[in-house]
């Protein structure tokens, strides 16, 4: 094998959407040889998925483009309920908020995907030279069996082909609607990507090969290879993997206009229950557009393969579908921008990977109602999760057994959503209980409670990841063999408002040496490291200093984990970060009273101080109240582990560092072995 030849790459991935274009941008990160290639000649310009949940909007400020996203975006405060009275007049029913109060520092947004693909594009390029290679399509895999437990191998070979212009080009119809006033307007579909359109990569695979060509053929070896091609994944068929649910006969229509309308709520977030016309959800976006997601009341179209023949749905169908629901009031418009219809079908695949080599990320491995606005951020956030893990395998940092946490871990989250969007599907589709005799009738008071439950599982920071050797907590995972006497386990009652597993939550603290204020989360950033997060709580009691001292020691000596895990030729927080974050008040501090391990020196750029945080009032902006937030007692205190990408692996005692080193020696792989 040639590793450094253009022809070789440490991970291959296959679509460019949400979840190709987030690892692609993690891999960019962490300086991993990486290939992404796109049957499709452009990225999206606009329509498709639009609702960022506020944990995606976290991950995107680790990325440094959150702010981006905010700018542009719609944001939704408020959700409107809608329901008939006893005349069958709609009417509001109540109000509640969009994303549940203090949940994170960013609400739910709305934005279409395809500024979302934009930033990813803009984020890659500045970050390295991985370049997403559109029009490619993959026609043939093998897997070498033989190579597949070396990770130094390349057990993958795919052979790409590039297509013509015309063949990248998705076939789009045009439509044409005349609003009240006469005017006339034309807009494509949006069914090409739609999971009602028919798969054309067969078609497309027997016109690449047609091609006589000889230049625009090509056999790609990886060490990995990620299937992030979406719900038809060609990837999940060379692997015969299948995906496990119903494909039930709800049809949606999707319509983005810019709305002419009396409805007094068309900016909120709206679900509105008809009494017999069937439900619409309002969703306000940006550039004075609304997207109006209508459920057509049509399963007679559905076809005995499940299917429906789509022919019949058009923008006019979708308003005048919304103008019955939303009567009395008034609604047209004169400009759409995108429109498109959706089958409700909820499967989740029965394995994500081949043997950690062959991945399946995104809608290739989970598909659902579009409705709850999850899609996009689940698929970003499995590719989050696997990106991190492939980077630190692929740099030999860490042992190949920690790609088996991705299934573990993702998997359970893809099944949650389907149970979820099961729930809420029924609760959305159905018609509203005419009393409480009507058992056939959704009650609206359930619909309010699952609405306001969904909207922790919709916010996303309710994922919990289950025990592992990346997650130190009671719990079995049976994904992964561990000895139980010698498996390393939190105490979580030192940090009683930190859930192991959990995303760590966000506070604001000081920087003890300019005391700018942080929110915590904002140095995490995703960048690879692993971080420990030491609470030693008030240093001004000679106890706390002195654990300081002893953890100091022994962090900073030549023969720490740290420097272990750590290759020579690289700054000694470059694979584990130190943070401290001491009670106050910060001026009972002077930063190098702390030793070392806690604000490392450099020759080059003298000593770090970005470091070492306190819990204190700030000039401008409050306090934080981190040690209250996290339920860490400032006498006592507590350390912290965080995987790259912010979730909480281990929480113990502040000077604990035989249980920290255990936790890592768990999987971690020791560098410049030549010295040791
Ligand atoms: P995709 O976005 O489908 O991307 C797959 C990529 O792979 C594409 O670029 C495709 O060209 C490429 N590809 C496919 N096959 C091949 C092949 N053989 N070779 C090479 N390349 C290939 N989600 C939300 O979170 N919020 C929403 O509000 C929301 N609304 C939606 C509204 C609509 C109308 C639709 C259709 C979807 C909506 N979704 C929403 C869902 C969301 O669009 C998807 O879940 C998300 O795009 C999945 O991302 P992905 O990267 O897994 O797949």
């Amino acid at each position: 094998t040639l590793p450094q030849a253009e022809d070789h790459a440490d991970v291959l991935i296959v679509g460019a959407g949400p979840a190709g274009l987030m690892l692609a941008n993690w891999l960019s990160r962490c300086g991993v040889k990486t290939r992404i290639v796109d049957k499709r000649g452009t990225k999206i310009f606009n329509g498709q998925a639009d609702g960022l949940q506020c944990r995606t909007l976290e991950i995107f400020d680790s990325f440094d483009f959150a702010d981006r996203a905010w700018r542009e975006s719609n944001h939704m405060l408020e959700i409107c309920l809608w329901n008939p009275d006893e005349q069958g007049r709609i009417r509001r029913s109540d109000r509640i908020p969009d994303t549940i109060p203090g949940i994170s520092r960013f609400q739910q947004v709305v934005l279409h995907q395809g500024r979302i693909e934009r930033f990813f594009l803009d984020s890659i390029k500045e970050h390295s030279d991985i370049v997403v290679e559109r029009g490619v399509l993959p026609t043939t895999f093998e897997f070498d069996d033989a190579k597949a437990d070396d990770f130094n191998e390349y057990p993958i070979n795919v052979t790409v082909r590039t297509l013509s212009d015309v063949e990248s080009t998705p076939q789009q119809q045009q439509q044409h609607h005349k609003s009240a006033d006469g005017k006339e307007t034309t807009v494509s579909d949006g069914l090409f990507r739609s999971n009602l359109a028919a798969d054309d990569t067969d078609d497309l695979i027997r016109a690449a090969e047609a091609n006589s060509r000889v230049d625009q053929v090509e056999s790609i070896k990886a060490k990995f290879l990620v299937g992030c091609d979406g719900a038809h994944s060609w990837v999940r068929r060379q692997l015969g993997f299948q995906l496990e649910g119903d494909s039930t006969d709800y049809i949606w229509g999707v319509l983005d206009i810019v709305p002419i309308t009396d409805f007094p709520d068309i900016r909120q977030r709206c679900a509105i229950h008809s009494a017999n016309a069937g439900s619409v959800m309002v969703i306000p976006r940006e550039n004075k557009l609304v997207r109006l997601y209508i459920q057509l009341q049509s399963t007679e179209h559905a076809q005995a393969g499940g299917k429906a023949d789509r022919s019949w749905i058009t923008p006019e169908i979708i308003l005048q579908s919304a103008q019955k629901i939303l009567h009395p009031y008034k609604l047209d418009y004169s400009y759409c921008d995108w429109w498109t219809a959706y089958q409700i079908g909820q499967r989740v695949g029965n394995q994500f990977s081949l043997k950690e080599r062959v991945f399946l990320a995104g809608d290739a491995v989970h598909t659902h109602s579009p409705k709850a606005g999850q899609g996009m951020n689940v698929s970003m956030q499995d590719t989050y999760n696997l990106g991190w893990k492939l980077a630190h395998v692929v740099k030999g940092y860490s042992d190949p057994s920690i790609l088996k946490t991705y299934q573990s871990e993702r998997r359970k989250i893809a099944q949650d959503l389907i149970a979820f969007d099961h729930r809420f599907s029924r609760l959305f589709s159905g018609r509203p209980a005419k009393d409480i005799m009507d058992e056939e009738g959704v009650s609206m008071e359930e619909f309010k409670a699952a609405f306001e439950k969904g909207n922790e599982f919709a916010s996303g920071i309710a994922v919990n990841y289950g025990a592992s050797l990346i997650v130190a907590k009671e719990g079995d995972d049976t994904s992964i063999a561990q000895d139980k006497s010698t498996r390393v386990i939190s105490k979580p009652q030192l940090a009683a408002k930190i859930d192991i597993g959990k995303r760590m939550p966000s506070f604001k603290v000081l920087n003890q040496s300019d005391a700018r204020p942080w929110h915590l989360q904002e140095l995490l950033k995703s960048n690879g490291k692993w971080r420990i997060i030491v609470f030693p709580g008030h240093l001004s009691a000679p106890t706390n200093m002195q654990r300081m001292q002893t953890l100091g020691a022994r962090l900073g000596a030549k023969d720490s984990f740290i420097h272990r895990y750590t290759p020579t030729n690289q700054q000694i927080d470059s694979v584990i970060e130190v943070l401290t974050v001491h009670a106050g008040p910060r001026a009972s501090l002077e930063l190098l009273d702390l030793p070392e391990a806690f604000h490392p020196y450099s020759e080059t750029l003298g000593w770090d101080y970005w470091k070492v945080f306190v819990d204190d009032q700030s000039y401008h902006e409050g306090h934080g109240q981190a040690y209250v937030n996290y339920g860490i007692d400032p006498v006592k205190g507590a350390s912290v582990i965080l995987r790259p990408d912010q979730y909480v692996s281990w929480v113990g005692e502040v000077d604990d560092y035989d249980e920290m080193e255990r936790f890592f020696a768990g999987f971690m792989k020791a560098q410049n072995l030549e010295k040791e």
